[in-house]
């Protein structure tokens, strides 16, 4: 298969030119867009690379640097806009014209697995719902007038896809960094798999654990061809994607410097280092080792 069609994530996506942290009156810290901030459309393959660093040192300093997550965290939904958290936990895909939403059992964040659809909405839209939503019996409405720089990056107005689009929308802080975390660990599953054991010997043969949910792909007609589109629900799932194919990666992997443990994408399958000093450091203590 052509690595070019594979790694092209041609989708483009939205987030907001500001963001403000929020707490809710029982004390969950949320984070949502500014009232009169804008939103602003980047397209997902010219900043994975960078993206999906970031997302994993969030995981990482959740687990070991916890003082640091909230700062990360606002400064990656700053970047990227929020992960779309309401649509990338749903079984049911549609689940706007549910009444019922199910999640997994064994779901990131514990949450109940069976949802009343307004207490669901509630989690995501603590502060505006009726912003966003007319509820009227068992219907809800989509309020759509919100300002969009462009109506077709919502894929035809499925309404799945564009509620993590809305201004009203909200993540909770500490929910972005247990999802985070989990995606780390699931890179470092990878990172450390053991290849020396014979395949018919190993416990577990590949990431089967790790799915990438919720993801379509179609073609999209350019001006004289076909391009590959990979339609996610929520920046999570493309995250898991792109994460997935990193993973896959033989020529330009996912590393951890041996020397100073930072993320770096090698830029050959040799490198071991993220950069010349730390090549150059690792190398003087080599030698003072071999000198003792
Ligand atoms: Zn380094």
């Amino acid at each position: 298969m052509n690595k070019d069609l594979v790694t092209e994530f041609s989708t483009e996506w939205i987030k907001y030119s500001e963001y403000t942290t929020k707490k809710v009156p029982f004390g969950d810290e949320y984070i949502v867009p500014k009232k009169n901030s804008k939103p602003i459309k980047y397209t997902i393959s010219e900043v994975a690379d960078q993206m999906i660093m970031d997302y994993i040192n969030i995981g990482k300093a959740f687990e070991f640097e916890k003082y640091k997550v909230k700062d990360m965290i606002i400064e990656f939904v700053n970047n990227y806009g929020l992960i779309g958290i309401i649509s990338y936990m749903p079984l049911n895909f549609n689940y706007i014209s549910s009444e019922k939403i199910f999640l997994n059992s064994n779901n990131d964040l514990g949450m109940e697995e069976i949802w009343d659809r307004k207490e669901y909405l509630e989690y995501f839209f603590p502060f505006d719902l009726k912003e966003k939503f007319k509820f009227k019996g068992n219907d809800i409405t989509t309020i759509r007038d919100e300002e969009t720089t462009d109506e077709e990056v919502f894929w035809g107005g499925s309404r799945e896809f564009s509620i993590p689009f809305s201004k009203y929308y909200a993540e909770k802080i500490e929910d972005i960094g247990i999802i985070a975390n989990r995606v780390y660990n699931q890179f470092i599953g990878a990172y450390t798999f053991d290849f020396e054991t014979p395949y018919i010997e190993r416990n577990f043969k590949g990431l089967d654990f790790f799915k990438a949910r919720n993801i379509t792909i179609n073609a999209k007609a350019g001006n004289t061809h076909f391009s590959l589109q990979w339609v996610f629900n929520s920046l999570a799932s493309a995250l898991d994607t792109i994460l997935l194919v990193k993973i896959c990666d033989k020529n330009q992997p996912l590393r951890i410097c041996k020397h100073c443990g930072k993320l770096f994408i090698a830029e050959n399958v040799r490198a071991e280092y993220d950069t010349p000093q730390c090549r150059n450091q690792a190398n003087v203590y080599k030698s003072r080792e071999k000198n003792k």
